[in-house]
């Protein structure tokens, strides 16, 4: 258990993010401090952010391009099956996947809740019935 500096609240270890330079091992504030944090600050730099964002890929499209197409390549087969797996068995990550794009990135995986996850999983399930 560790305090949260931010929110004060006594969490477990693994409401906290890891960062091996830190004391513990993991960061001072916990998961949902530091969450609120980064979007607050991803909302009053969103300008700067895009920007720095943009230039960088920019500069550096065609080896992003590269990367990927080669590493998409090499590794066909086992992301297909991997993803088939995934997307069968509606696994939290996946399901979760499909709410953040519904939500086209208002929201980030650690802020669903588990009952919006077991909700969309079963509307997912019922869409599959549906459109067998
Ligand atoms: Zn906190």
């Amino acid at each position: 258990m560790k305090v949260c500096t931010k929110c004060g609240i006594e969490k477990e270890l693994s409401e906290f993010y890891k960062s091996p330079d830190c004391l513990l091992g993991v960061l001072p504030q916990c998961k949902t401090c530091k969450n609120k944090q980064s979007l607050k600050y991803q909302k009053l730099n969103k300008s700067k952010i895009n920007k720095q964002r943009k230039k960088w890929y920019k500069s550096n499209s065609n080896k992003i391009k590269d990367i990927k197409q080669k590493w998409r390549e090499s590794n066909k087969t086992k992301v297909n099956e991997y993803f088939n797996k995934y997307a069968e068995n509606l696994a939290d990550h996946y399901v979760k996947g499909s709410i953040t794009k519904f939500m086209k990135g208002a929201i980030t995986h650690s802020d669903i809740p588990q009952w919006a996850i077991d909700l969309k999983r079963i509307q997912i399930k019922i869409y599959r019935e549906l459109y067998k």
